[in-house]
């Protein structure tokens, strides 16, 4: 059950009552409390808005069979990420309803040259069309040698910076991929 702001005060109110008459309430909500995640799956991620990278464990509902849809009911601080320890800000705390959102981007979006309105497409049409820019831009913009003859082999023309979420394996490949190209402006996380 979703605790809105009323529920909430209603236990409140009725957790006041019972204790005033001598009852410990405190195993029933322990139960309560445990009942939400007792049949999740666990799965641990790093919390994507902001630098700082807290560890989360992410529930997840659903026994994995193929017809059943997984249902994310709960994100919490990873207690043994060395980062966080546990805690999480209100923007950390809130992560499920950036899972669960049905205003949630799921495919990607293109707006053509010279169009008013964005429309979804497939992966494979993204990809080619980056892979076609990043050749392009390269291409018109790659310098052999500076202005005093030195070897530079580069191009100012395109930048790269990675995502707070990044692994450091994941920004190695990054940065070998774009000095591969000749990419100057290039910054992410692990700072490489
Ligand atoms: S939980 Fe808060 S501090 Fe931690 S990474 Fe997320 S936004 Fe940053």
């Amino acid at each position: 059950m979703e605790l809105t702001r009323r529920h909430f005060l209603k236990l409140g109110t009725a957790g006041a009552f019972f204790s005033s008459l001598g009852f410990d309430l405190r195993p029933a909500m322990a139960e309560a409390k445990g009942l939400k995640i007792s049949r999740t799956s666990e799965t641990r991620s790093t919390c994507p808005y902001c630098s700082v990278s807290c560890g989360v464990i992410i529930h997840t509902l659903g026994d994995r069979a193929a017809n059943v849809t997984p249902t994310v009911v709960h994100v919490e601080g990873d207690p043994d990420h060395p980062i966080n320890r546990g805690t999480l800000c209100p923007k950390g705390a809130s992560l499920r309803h950036y899972v669960i959102n049905d205003r949630r981007l799921t495919k990607p979006l293109y707006r053509p040259p010279g169009a008013a309105h964005w429309h979804e497409v497939e992966w494979d049409f993204v990809l080619t069309e980056i892979a076609r820019h990043v050749k392009d831009t390269r291409d018109r913009t790659f310098q052999s040698r500076d202005e005093k003859d030195r070897i530079v082999n580069r191009t100012l023309g395109m930048a790269a910076i990675g995502g707070c979420t990044d692994t450091s394996e994941m920004n190695f490949l990054l940065v070998k991929t774009m000095r591969a190209l000749g990419v100057v402006y290039l910054d992410q996380q692990s700072r490489l």
